[in-house]
């Protein structure tokens, strides 16, 4: 994480001045051996800045605590990843306006299972998403038979 801090631009821009922002970061010493992290200080607690790498595993569906976990532990570890992703995620800003409390529940719907590839291609729209390189929506396609996936940036 601390890597990837260095490398993300937005950070380094925030850190040159050239972009402006009200976080007020700094940074700090963290794990054995320390290495430095840069977090958010302004707040009751401190939160660390998560490079956008990690902020685009989340964009994708904007998944909760513990499939963020799953999905960043599938690719990355470092240590207090648990604490680190569960605070990154519950976090989330975008989340926090949309994701309503109360659901409305409607029965599952049941498919009959198809004989063939892309027989029954069930397709849903993720959005909006923070605009990345113009793209605020995913289109996401799952063939029934195969569970293949693709998704489409919109
Ligand atoms: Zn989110």
């Amino acid at each position: 994480m601390a890597k990837e801090q260095q490398n993300d631009s937005q950070l380094q821009n925030i850190l040159a001045g050239s972009c402006p922002t009200s976080l007020l970061l700094q940074p700090l010493p963290v794990g054995q051996p320390p290495v430095t992290l840069h977090w958010e200080v302004s707040m009751d607690r401190i939160r660390p800045f998560v490079p956008e790498i990690f902020n685009n595993l989340h964009a994708l569906s904007h998944p909760g605590v513990r499939a963020s976990l799953e999905m960043v532990a599938e690719r990355y570890v470092w240590p207090s990843m648990r604490q680190i992703v569960g605070l990154w995620a519950s976090t989330c800003l975008q989340c926090q306006r949309a994701k309503v409390s109360r659901h409305t529940r409607s029965e599952i719907g049941k498919f009959e299972q198809p004989s063939s590839r892309f027989e029954h291609v069930h397709i849903d729209l993720v959005g909006f998403l923070s605009p990345s390189e113009g793209f605020r929506y995913c289109l996401i396609c799952v063939d029934q038979f195969s569970k293949w996936p693709e998704t489409f940036p919109l």
